[in-house]
């Protein structure tokens, strides 16, 4: 049906009626005609009158407003913009720098058409000699020009799959293809304890004591690390401006390097990564932000455990415990900080003995879930995704057939996209959930507890797993008077469960 270019156009009145010769409705008129030969069709006329001419520094609205609309690509009512006419191009340009912020706002996006008096002008790769009377701003236009070229070459090939350029990523072999075997593997295990409810900072401790470097020869860091396991490289996909490159059926691009993990894998880890930005009690007994891990925490419960005992206005202390020592103990003793550090200074509990209990309690509802949680049901988006994407594909192709307007066309498209990277995600979070559960149901217990360090569960996965499980442990008084360093009663010990 309509299978003509959506463009914009662009009028401006002149400051001096008198001397114009071409009013606005003449540009109108011609820029009209110009489009209607190009086969563009002109869904919107921006219009500045006079006002904005008169003087400089005042801002003309209308082309402010189609240089947003340029960059978006769209009208604000959603109407695709793929383009622009401009007959009288003087009237585009009062300062040097409006032409430059123009043909950036419309070369935003590959593919986007422009026509002046002349006709159509490629702004993407125009040269110097047709720039006519933009002269002033030729060698600033020089280097943005080179900058768009140079993006577009890279996106070109990003959508063959050709392998990037730049430094050998950790994992690949130097020519960035082939895999180089130990750290692949290093990454592989990487992978699976995250999805195992490890921590970031466990996997790069391992790696230091391994004497593992990055790629620039820095030593791993967690932030580095996330970084690494964050990159679509991993599972064979790549990322530009955020978006993963995708080919002309909304599939991404296998790139032609070895991939290390699955899509399914990678997309698990994300899932994890995105859900870890989780939650904690705040000492005001306020659920808040969970803060980063990032201690080496000797001890399981640092951090988690709450103190109980009320305050003189009925409200709990809940001052976070720390772990104090004694010489008269060989034990650890959980304790609430010296009024001074925010604490009530008046709470103590045997440490060891918490950290079994809460310890038994959390793998006992580990064991319990498999069951119900741990087998889980097959995520029931499938057919959903699977419809969703049949019906973008015979959209497209429709569209190709010119059976559905533009109109109707990208407005389904986006809906339908939409539709497609909700399921997506929700089925990253459903694979991810399944594999933790997996991993739970197989040997948390066995690990938990077991003599082998290489085997054992570190305490930074302890941690992960038990955050996991509640949000917090109030430790409630055991009594007045009794010296509570060496008490222990599990009645006294409060979990706060996460939902769920
Ligand atoms: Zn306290």
């Amino acid at each position: 049906m309509d299978d003509l270019v959506p463009v914009v156009s662009y009028q401006r009145a002149s400051a001096d009626k008198a001397r114009d010769e071409h009013t606005v409705t003449d540009q109108r008129k011609v820029n009209q005609m110009t489009a209607g030969r190009l086969g563009w069709r002109i869904v919107h006329a921006f219009t500045d009158n006079d006002k904005s001419a008169a003087k400089e520094g005042v801002i003309r609205d209308d082309f402010e407003a189609m240089l947003r609309v340029l960059r978006a690509g769209r009208l604000p009512d959603g109407t695709r913009v793929q383009g622009c006419v401009v007959v009288a191009e003087d009237r585009l340009v009062r300062r040097a720098g409006d032409y430059e912020r123009f043909v950036d706002a419309i070369t935003s996006s590959d593919g986007r058409v422009f026509a002046d008096a002349r006709g159509p002008k490629d702004l993407y790769s125009e040269d110097v000699e047709s720039m006519g009377l933009m002269g002033a701003v030729l060698s600033r236009m020089e280097v943005k020009k080179m900058r768009r070229r140079v993006t577009r070459w890279h996106r070109s090939r990003a959508e063959d799959g050709v392998i990037p350029n730049g430094y050998r990523p950790f994992g690949w072999r130097d020519d960035r293809r082939m895999l180089d075997p130990v750290q692949a593997t290093a990454i592989r295990k990487a992978v699976q304890a995250i999805l195992a409810g490890g921590s970031l900072n466990s996997i790069v401790r391992n790696w230091q004591e391994t004497g593992f470097l990055t790629t620039r020869g820095n030593a791993w860091e967690a932030q580095t690390l996330k970084q690494l396991l964050r990159n679509p490289r991993l599972c064979g996909w790549r990322k530009i401006n955020g978006e993963i490159v995708k080919d002309a059926d909304g599939k991404p691009v296998q790139g032609q390097w070895e991939a290390i993990i699955t899509p399914q894998e990678w997309e698990a880890v994300q899932a994890i990564f995105d859900a870890r930005r989780g939650k904690q009690v705040g000492s005001n007994g306020v659920i808040g932000n969970l803060p980063t891990d990032f201690r080496d925490h000797t001890y399981l419960l640092t951090g988690i455990l709450r103190c109980g005992r009320p305050k003189d206005d009925g409200t709990l202390c809940m001052a976070k415990l720390r772990v104090t020592s004694h010489r008269d103990c060989d034990h650890h003793v959980y304790a609430c900080r010296s009024k001074a550090q925010g604490g009530c200074g008046r709470l103590a509990r045997r440490g060891d003995m918490v950290d079994v209990f809460v310890s038994e309690v959390v793998l006992a509802k580990l064991e319990e879930q498999p069951l119900e949680a741990a087998q889980v049901e097959p995520w029931t988006g499938a057919s959903e995704l699977e419809e969703t994407e049949t019906q973008l594909r015979e959209l497209r192709d429709h569209w190709h057939k010119k059976k559905v307007s533009n109109s109707l066309f990208f407005s389904e498209v986006e809906r339908l996209e939409g539709e497609i990277s909700r399921l997506t995600k929700e089925r990253a979070q459903h694979e991810a959930a399944a594999r933790r559960a997996r991993s739970t149901v197989t040997d948390i217990r066995r690990r938990w507890y077991s003599d082998t360090d290489d085997d054992r569960l570190d305490m930074a996965q302890k941690r992960a797993l038990l955050r996991e499980a509640f949000h917090a442990v109030i430790v409630h008084p055991v009594g007045q008077g009794r010296g509570s360093r060496g008490t222990f009663d599990p009645d006294k010990l409060e979990l706060i469960w996460r939902e769920n």
